[in-house]
């Protein structure tokens, strides 16, 4: 059914934010907290709060990184666990949304599809389809804030594999996971070396009959105890609040000397993961063939495993590898390049995610329509010739909020500013010929390499430059001149321009 378009005068807000995952919900009470007489709303594409831990439901669904740093910098993670499970964690932002009133902001089944600038109204009108009500309907804001995360919720990643359709058993992908799905001692196959794949191996294999990983390629794996020694003995003695902050820094200055470490001496830190993972394995297993990526330490993400919980399954022969190309499904499971074959009741299909940028929606700019990736990210967050509109993009190397938490505060110390200058407009302009543009994501992971060229360039150098460095971010997010000549300001409505291009 075609969408019919709400007659009513649009409604205006001063900010609309899109998405209520943990990035919108924290957007929510950054807002709330730093600019208090604005008017808000958040739409949602979605019935319910949570994005990405509302929406994954297979086995095991948990974090792969800690929640002294995924979780908000205003909210201590309440639980012991510091690698926690989906439901916790949907929980605990379901209980921020809550406890702040911000609940009652949020807009469900409104899925954002365009939004036009206007600079001589210096607002945006945002188009959204109600699929509750089959309807279009249109809302204005002064500033629009994406926190609709970076990949596509209506279809994932799942390549054609020859003979699938002959296959007995059922082909399931992760992100089309439902309760209903029984595994109960049956044969499974999980196609996928990812942190998706490495998460249901372990957790499927307590009630399968046996589970395969057949991976193309082996990735990074590293084990960590799911509960942090130094959380337990912090939270026994601290104040909660106190605790969190101390263990968000520890972990920050871990992550990042691991990273770094990872750049620099990459032959070191191959060895180390090499030696943690011969240690986890029984005597004698092959770990040239299955742990032995081809790229180095954190060229692409590192998966982490709780309590070496996948190298236990495998020991306990519950759990195997296989490092093979698949030629072809059959009706009873999977040929092999090598000729081998997987025989299978059930496949799971955890060949990753469709990245978008700002959640599929289209944007023009005084009647132009923007190309995503010919702008530019100014702070990894707005994107050049593009006014008032900010998007919160966690890091790749660390954990996702502490971005996010950054960005929320810029974004709140950027409207408290326009409104004490009387400013309506502000645009990232990228007026530098020498600064050169490179691809957003620094990562040559499969599902970076297919979506990089939708994204927008980020720069050579600093405002354009995302340096994945919480600690540089602080500096220059929290306490950074607001008015850096790179991002302009007006206050009247400017001469009709069209948006920014950026050298390929
Ligand atoms: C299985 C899995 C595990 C992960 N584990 C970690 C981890 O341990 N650590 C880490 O740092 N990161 C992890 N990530 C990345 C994770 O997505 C982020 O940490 C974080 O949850 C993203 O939050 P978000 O609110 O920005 O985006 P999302 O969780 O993706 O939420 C975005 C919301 O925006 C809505 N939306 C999108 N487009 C539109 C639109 N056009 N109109 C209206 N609404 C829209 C969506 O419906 C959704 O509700 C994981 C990702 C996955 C898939």
């Amino acid at each position: 059914m075609t969408p019919r378009m709400a007659s009513d005068s649009p409604e205006h807000l001063d900010i609309l934010i899109v998405g209520a995952g943990l990035s919108g919900i924290g957007a929510g009470y950054h807002l709330q907290e730093n600019c208090p007489g604005k008017s808000y709303a958040i739409l949602e594409a979605r019935e319910a709060i949570g994005g990405t831990w509302d929406a994954f439901r297979y086995p095991g669904i948990r974090s792969d990184s800690d929640m002294y740093t995924l979780g908000y910098s205003f909210r201590p993670w309440p639980e012991a666990k510091a690698i926690a499970d989906g439901p916790s964690i949907l929980k605990y932002v379901r209980d921020t949304a809550s406890d702040h009133g911000i609940e009652d902001r949020i807009r469900f089944n409104h899925r954002v599809v365009r939004a036009d600038w206007s600079s001589a109204d210096a607002r945006w009108t945002v188009e959204a389809i109600r699929a509750d009500a089959q309807e279009t309907v249109q809302l204005t804001c002064g500033f629009l804030f994406m926190c609709s995360g970076y990949y596509r919720y209506d279809e994932p990643y799942a390549p054609d594999f020859e003979g699938s359709e002959r296959f007995r058993g059922d082909i399931v992908h992760p992100q089309r996971w439902t309760d209903d799905i029984d595994y109960a001692g049956k044969r499974v196959v999980v196609i996928g070396s990812g942190a998706t794949a490495v998460t249901l191996v372990p957790a499927m294999a307590r009630e399968a009959a046996h589970v395969t990983m057949l991976q193309r390629s082996p990735s990074y794996i590293v084990s960590l105890p799911a509960e942090d020694p130094v959380a337990t003995v912090l939270r026994r003695v601290l104040p909660a609040k106190l605790a969190y902050s101390l263990l968000r820094w520890k972990n920050v200055l871990v992550t990042m000397l691991v990273f770094k470490l990872s750049r620099s001496r990459p032959r070191l830190v191959k060895r180390l993961i090499r030696a943690a993972v011969e240690r986890q394995l029984p005597p004698g297993y092959d770990v040239d063939t299955h742990f032995k990526p081809n790229y180095n330490p954190w060229d692409q993400r590192m998966c982490l495993v709780p309590d070496g919980d996948l190298f236990e399954a495998i020991g306990a022969g519950r759990a195997s590898l296989v490092t093979d190309q698949i030629e072809t499904f059959t009706e009873t499971g999977i040929k092999l390049a090598s000729g081998d074959e997987l025989d299978a009741d059930l496949i799971v299909t955890a060949t990753g995610l469709n990245l978008v940028p700002l959640g599929g929606m289209e944007v023009g700019v005084d009647g132009s329509d923007v190309v995503i990736s010919e702008t530019m990210g100014y702070k990894g967050m707005m994107l050049s010739g593009v006014p008032n509109l900010a998007a919160s993009f966690g890091y790749t190397n660390a954990s996702w909020t502490l971005k996010c938490d950054l960005t929320c505060e810029y974004v709140c110390r950027l409207l408290n500013h326009m409104d004490e200058h009387g400013y309506r407009q502000c645009t990232p302009r990228n007026r530098d010929s020498s600064i050169v543009a490179e691809p957003f994501i620094d990562f040559n992971s499969g599902y970076v390499v297919r979506a990089i060229d939708k994204f927008p360039k980020q720069g050579s150098r600093t405002p354009w430059r995302l340096h994945q460095n919480y600690a540089r971010d602080i500096l220059a997010l929290r306490f950074g001149a607001i008015e850096d000549g790179a991002l302009e300001f007006s206050s009247s409505a400017p001469p009709v321009d069209a948006p920014e291009r950026v050298a390929a």
